[in-house]
């Protein structure tokens, strides 16, 4: 009896994290064509596209504030780009208020200018020994700027880890677009000002610089662009690395497209990571970062 018991209330506890996880951003996925090039590691496109889009439902699981549903549709490929472009994303669709994005299309480089990572295992990250954040204040409290691994080992070591850019593509999906009404409107000033709303998350204030395209960073001060180097929305990515989402990431995406309650440091759930004990090597400031930036790639 006492065993029984016991197994309900597992049950229980599997139940509840289902239902918490249920996100209410729903990111349609819709691969369509094009052929893999040859990649280190053994993963594909669709199952990393797939954990890439989960991180961001995650982020945004309560996008109007009220419980309900909100639909993204991406199409998403193979094809080939033009130089060392990694990715690229393309507004489709538009519309409704608040005003977001509805439909995106996103293409993958398979050229072969690119050396790609497919990680097996896109939920977790046992290929890299290093991880690292970032913070600065933009006028609105100290704010989570970068959430980067590196010391890559294995299939990942100087390549270009495909989950990372799937993450980014999918982040301009979400707000950072140069074809969003939204983005524009806001980016006026060249500057993201995050007002008080559901979906500042008690940033308020804070003023993220834009003046990098529909991304995060000031393409002109090096001086400035410290502070945005490790965002996900950086338009740029290292080889030997791979980035999640920042805490500024999902807010600049937030304002844009009033995100509501973001979840500024979403986790997959256990049951998807095999691994969980390597969260013990996690170290969370590492200031002797600053020498693995080369052979950077730019990202649409
Ligand atoms: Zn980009």
């Amino acid at each position: 009896m006492k065993t029984r018991l016991l197994l309900s209330a597992a049950f229980l506890i599997v139940a509840l994290q289902c239902a918490t996880s249920n996100a209410s951003l729903i990111i349609q996925r819709n691969y369509t064509a094009g052929s893999a090039p040859t990649m280190a590691g053994s993963g594909n496109l669709t199952s990393i596209f797939d954990a890439a889009a989960d991180w961001w439902e995650l982020a945004y699981h309560d996008p109007n504030g009220d419980g309900s549903d909100f639909n993204l549709a991406i199409e998403y490929k193979w094809a080939a780009l033009s130089g060392t472009t990694l990715g690229v994303h393309s507004l489709q669709s538009e519309g409704g208020s608040p005003h977001r994005e509805t439909g995106a299309l996103i293409r993958f480089d398979n050229d072969g200018s690119s050396s790609w990572f497919a990680d097996a295992t896109p939920y977790e990250n046992s290929e890299y020994n290093n991880y690292a954040e970032f913070g600065s204040d933009f006028g609105g409290g100290l704010l989570n700027t970068g959430r980067v691994f590196y010391g890559a080992t294995g299939d990942a070591a100087g390549s270009y880890d495909l989950f990372t850019v799937a993450l980014h593509e999918i982040g301009h999906a979400l707000g950072l677009s140069s074809a969003n009404n939204a983005f524009v409107a806001e980016n006026g000033d060249l500057d993201i000002d995050v007002t008080a709303g559901g979906w500042d998350g008690g940033y308020a204030g804070s003023v993220l610089n834009t003046r990098n395209g529909a991304h995060l960073g000031n393409a002109s001060d090096s001086t400035d662009n410290v502070r945005y180097t490790d965002a996900l929305m950086y338009p740029s990515v290292t080889a030997g690395q791979r980035k999640y989402g920042s805490a500024m990431d999902i807010l600049a995406n937030a304002q844009i497209s009033k995100w509501h309650n973001p979840n500024f440091n979403p986790q997959f759930s256990s049951n998807r990571v095999p691994e969980p004990g390597s969260i013990a090597v996690w170290s969370l400031i590492c200031l002797g970062a600053i020498g693995r930036r080369n052979r950077r790639r730019p990202r649409g």
